[in-house]
């Protein structure tokens, strides 16, 4: 029988040493694991495998048709419950992601995309938004506050709201932690990768995590999905929705 490291060595440019270990240890669990499943997607209602991503892998993580990650779905569970939240609201959606975008769209009054870069409806910095005060109802922002300036960000956010105005914020928590952990010597990408998880982020969150919100002007409320739906829809286990009302 043909080793392994021998097909690797025959299918694969070289490898260091250390990448070539986490592959074959990977091949190895991957005959070990039990089969995945398949699971549903309830934003497009697709029953199948899902895909692998990220990094640490996540291997089933990504519907193949929508596209949707574990944290749209979860989004999608609150938003079956709390539909008059979104419907007819002034919507704005930073950094917005397309399985999102098609939920909340159609039940909005408006509904704008903003981002730092090109392309959206408006170019915003999330740190500094150039839009007026109490302007909008409802503020999406996932998987932004682990790159920017968190406090100025909040801040902002709770400006444009109107008040009672909901943030619906998720970041990467890791809630073992009291205190988030920030480092300004570490600024290379290589670093910040190492330190913080990817090399555009610029801190882990601790659980403390729910008083910067709170410093910032809001009541905050937390979702998360639990026991058998976690598996049905492919989520991560104890990943959390927050919804920030502004005071
Ligand atoms: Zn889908």
């Amino acid at each position: 029988m043909i080793s392994l490291s021998r097909i690797l060595a025959q299918t694969l440019p070289p490898l260091p040493r250390w990448r070539a270990q986490v592959l074959l240890s990977t091949i190895r669990s991957l005959h070990q694991r039990a089969n995945p499943v398949e699971r549903n997607c309830n934003i497009c209602g697709l029953n199948d495998l899902f895909r692998p991503i990220g990094w640490p892998l996540r291997p089933e993580a990504m519907c193949p048709q929508c596209g949707s990650l574990e944290r749209h779905r979860l989004l999608k569970l609150w938003l079956d419950e709390n539909r008059e939240c979104i419907a007819g609201k002034r919507i704005l959606h930073f950094a917005p992601e397309a399985a999102i975008s098609k939920l909340v769209r159609p039940l909005a009054k408006e509904y704008v995309t903003a981002d730092i870069a090109r392309g959206r409806d408006l170019q915003l910095n999330i740190e500094k938004i150039d839009l007026p005060d109490e302007s909008y109802d409802v503020i999406l922002c996932s998987h932004i506050l682990e790159h920017v300036d968190d406090r100025a960000a909040l801040a902002e956010i709770h400006r444009v709201l109107v008040g009672g105005g909901v943030a619906l914020l998720m970041i990467p928590v890791v809630e073992g932690w009291a205190n988030t952990y920030e480092n300004l010597a570490i600024t290379e990408p290589n670093e910040r990768e190492i330190h913080f998880g990817q090399e555009d982020h610029v801190r882990y969150f601790g659980s403390d995590f729910r008083d910067r919100i709170r410093r910032a002007g809001f009541d905050l409320e937390e979702f998360t999905a639990e026991g058998a739906i976690v598996v049905k829809h492919g989520l991560l286990r104890g990943e959390k929705l927050f919804i920030a009302a502004r005071r």
